[in-house]
């Protein structure tokens, strides 16, 4: 894309109402935009972003048998009065002309139970395991947190049926390993804990996969030697590990970017959702449900991945994995070489930003170039293309290398 037909514009100053720090890098580079709290624009980069976290979870979720559907936002309250959620802080109603009660949907289990009721009928219809991305919408009392709090936010939530809680346990397992790919391509893992959690009123426990950041919400305690994650609400700090039982219980902030749960037969018995058995009886279908938040993920990401000049994405999900950028721009020479440049990694399908503004000082343009982030730059100067190369500088660790510019292609190791 060329940056000169980007429509948006960076910020100098960090938005003044806004205190956290993914929000504040993100709007400062022209990645989202600010509506009220909680709920924001994503704009072209912001965007890019999230598709491709989008499909890094859709690859990911494709591989363990999930099946992609896309549900409505708007549900009838009467599905909620059936499964005793009618009253829970975060939804917001609304209505339909003739008087009809709704809900903004904040999460699906209300809806996909009985859709799957009208497919799944016996037990040979069993195990299945649908998927969505779609938009919640919570009325969070507090969103101080930016995109890791929103009051309207996407979330890819998975559900999967099964005919018994042996087959759900091995389904479950499956997941967290299919997420702990999620978390590794989007450069996480390294500080992400699957983490015990309260099981609600339905399970034992369930599991959450939990960021250490400082700007975290949440409080989760890790054991030094065996690296048992625990959250604050389920756990009596004073105990030792439960695990192996030494006194090293450390206390850090978190993330919660996502988690899973074995609902077991909790929606299905509301909707009265039953199959018919291998000996012809009828027994209650049994889930487990499984949440990953977009935005949060991508804000994790921008908490944990960053320095004082801007964010610094991994490069699975960077916006952009090339910047191009042209300076002295006055010199044909120059011009003709990044038009060429661009066009060949375009060739390559390689995902390209190309700083072709002709208003903007070399200065500016690198420090914007460090506040968005992409992998790979490749600065075009007419001092290097006189010797036939370019410069490419690595986001990351800031290496510098020059390059022939006929080996471009070969040394950006994408
Ligand atoms: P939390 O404890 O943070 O309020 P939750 O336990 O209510 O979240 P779920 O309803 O299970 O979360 O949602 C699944 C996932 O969706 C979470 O793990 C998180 O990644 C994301 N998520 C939940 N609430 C929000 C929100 N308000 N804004 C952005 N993402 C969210
Ligand atoms: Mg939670």
């Amino acid at each position: 894309m060329r940056q000169s037909q980007l429509f948006t514009k960076s910020l100098k100053q960090v938005p003044s109402d806004e205190t956290s720090l993914n929000a504040q890098l993100l709007i400062q580079a022209g990645f989202i935009d600010k509506l009220f709290s909680g709920v924001y624009t994503l704009l072209p980069l912001g965007l890019r972003v999230i598709k491709k976290i989008e499909n890094v979870i859709r690859e990911e979720i494709n591989n363990i048998d999930g099946q992609e559907v896309y549900m409505p936002a708007l549900h009838p309250l009467q599905n909620y009065i059936q499964t005793g959620r009618q009253d829970i802080d975060v939804l917001f109603n609304t209505e339909l002309k003739g008087g009809s009660k709704l809900v903004l949907g904040q999460s699906h289990e209300e809806v996909v139970v009985p859709l799957m009721q009208k497919h799944i009928h016996s037990y040979k219809d069993l195990p299945t395991k649908v998927y969505q991305f779609q938009t919640k919408f919570r009325n969070e009392l507090r969103a101080k947190s930016g995109i890791l709090r929103g009051r309207e936010f996407m979330m890819k939530d998975l559900y999967s049926f099964h005919l018994d809680e042996e087959d759900l346990n091995e389904y479950y397992k499956l997941v967290q390993k299919a997420y702990f790919r999620i978390f590794k391509r989007c450069g996480i893992l390294g500080s992400t804990y699957l983490t015990f959690a309260s099981g609600g009123s339905f399970s034992q426990f369930s599991h959450e996969f939990q960021t250490l950041c400082v700007a975290g919400e949440d409080n989760i305690y890790v054991c030094d030697k065996c690296n048992l994650a625990i959250n604050e609400e389920i756990i009596d700090v004073q105990s030792d590990c439960p695990n192996c039982k030494t006194k090293k219980l450390i206390k850090h902030k978190s993330i919660e970017v996502g988690n899973i749960f074995k609902l077991k037969n909790k929606f299905s018995a509301s909707f009265d959702f039953q199959v018919t058995n291998q000996n012809g009886e009828q027994s209650d279908v049994i889930m487990g449900c499984y949440g990953i938040g977009l935005g949060r993920l991508m804000g994790t990401v921008v908490e944990i991945s960053n320095d004082k000049e801007g964010i610094i994405w991994p490069k699975e999900i960077a916006p952009f994995n090339v910047h191009i950028i042209l300076i002295n721009q006055d010199n044909e020479s120059v011009k003709v070489r990044g038009e060429e440049i661009y066009q060949n990694l375009l060739d390559m399908k390689i995902d390209v930003l190309y700083d072709d503004r002709l208003d903007s000082r070399p200065g500016e343009k690198f420090s914007l170039a460090d506040k968005i982030g992409c992998t790979k730059r490749i600065i075009v100067s007419k001092k290097n293309i006189e010797k036939g190369l370019v410069e490419i500088k690595n986001r990351a660790t800031g290496e510098v290398e020059f390059v022939n510019i006929d080996e471009i292609v070969q040394k950006l190791q994408l």
